[in-house]
């Protein structure tokens, strides 16, 4: 009792210190007297943590120009002068990294595609020495990675399970293994939770609390978000609508099986089609710039994994109901009006009533944004308890 009474003191500074971090990233740069204000706390009480968060490297004070009255006034910010944020995103055939400064505008010229390593310890060979080069930025402080994870992820013993697509991180605990090399912070999201935050904070979700989100890009997997909490099942493996058997002759799965979904109804899949009827390997980007320089015609392979995708949707519509439905593809970038046809599709197969109280968008928000607002949730929440584990409630 004597160590939870002395500890509540801290405690209410570092919810205070939430307060004001949850002020500028709502209100953007503010004065000390506006964060007072807008946080509904006292001047003093508003120095003591802005004080503690400039320490920490949080928050930058900064003089914005003069006010009407002609003086200059402090502001406080986000930092991003002075720290930096990275997201990496592990996927197949490709894997990225990109910094952003403590106010999550990510600098699309500091995004760095690279091949998915062939084992393990080239992985983190790879990423250390990238992540060594951003870090190598003149008095810039790195303050932690966000990492998006593809398969199957256990949060709390922070393991990669099963990984179908990137098998070489099976059994393996990527984030504590880059956070003891690179001495850092580092905070794993499995990739449709990276995309449920990614819509939350970059897309068209803000301020939405009930809505699921299909990833049909390299495998097929679903997140689901009701009333701000994600679904995440017992152990955390809910949401592997890929992994439901469509096929039993159909062919192998990264997850052991045979004809899982996934197989018939992602980006992978139609680029597995494409690729075998022209003889040559082709990834998605080169088959939407072929179509769109009318080299390439995929309107059957299109049609046919359309198709099996729809029954996703119908699935995820039918099992959820949820208020709105994205749908993370990168396919619709090949026939505008594919998204379209897809929507009938499902309205043809759902169920009546669940299917008009739902909105189907794409989605917007991509991983590499859900990285990096994982690791600025984590940020967040870190000044009030010191746990690795990330939570939407907090956003
Ligand atoms: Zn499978």
């Amino acid at each position: 009792m004597a160590s939870l009474i002395s500890s509540q003191p801290q405690l209410l500074s570092q919810l205070n210190e939430r307060k004001v971090l949850q002020v500028l990233h709502s209100h953007g740069p503010s004065s000390r007297a506006e964060v007072s204000r807008l946080a509904d706390v006292t001047r003093p009480t508003v120095s003591k943590a802005v004080s503690s968060l400039l320490k920490s490297g949080l928050l930058e004070e900064y003089d914005a120009p003069e006010n009407l009255r002609g003086r200059p006034a402090k502001k406080l910010r986000l930092a991003v002068k002075t720290a930096q944020v990275l997201g990496l995103v592990i996927d197949a055939p490709t894997c990225c990294l990109v910094s952003t400064g403590l106010d999550g505008v990510v600098r699309s010229e500091t995004l760095c595609e690279f091949k998915t390593p062939r084992t393990y310890e080239q992985l983190l060979k790879k990423v250390t020495e990238l992540v060594s080069q951003s870090r190598s930025l003149a008095g810039v402080r790195t303050l932690g990675v966000g990492i998006s994870m593809p398969g199957l992820f256990d949060y709390r013993a922070g393991l990669s399970i099963l990984s179908p697509n990137v098998p070489i991180t099976n059994k393996q605990r990527l984030g504590a293994d880059l956070s003891r090399r690179l001495g850092l912070d580092c905070v794993v999201l499995q990739e449709s939770d990276a995309l449920c935050l990614a819509e939350r904070h970059y897309g068209l979700a803000r301020g939405v609390d009930d809505f699921a989100m299909l990833d049909a890009s390299t495998g097929i997997g679903l997140g689901v978000l009701t009333a701000s909490r994600l679904l995440k099942g017992s152990n955390g493996l809910a949401g592997e609508i890929g992994h439901l058997p469509m096929d039993p002759n159909g062919i192998p799965c990264g997850c052991g099986r045979t004809g899982c979904l996934e197989t018939l109804a992602s980006d992978t899949a139609l680029t597995r089609l494409v690729s075998q009827r022209v003889g040559r390997d082709l990834d998605i980007h080169q088959i939407i710039d072929l179509v769109q320089a009318d080299e390439l015609n995929v309107a059957a392979e299109l049609d046919s994994v359309a198709q099996h995708l729809a029954f996703a949707l119908v699935t995820t519509i039918n099992l959820f109901n949820p208020q709105t439905l994205f749908v993370h593809s990168r396919m619709f970038d090949i026939d505008p009006l594919l998204f379209e046809r897809l929507i009938e599709r499902t309205e043809a197969m759902a169920l009546a009533p669940s299917f008009r109280s739902c909105h189907i968008a794409r989605a917007r928000g991509s991983k590499h944004e859900g990285a990096i607002a994982g690791i600025l949730a984590h940020l967040t929440d870190s000044r009030v308890s010191q746990s690795n584990s990330h939570s939407l409630e907090a956003l």
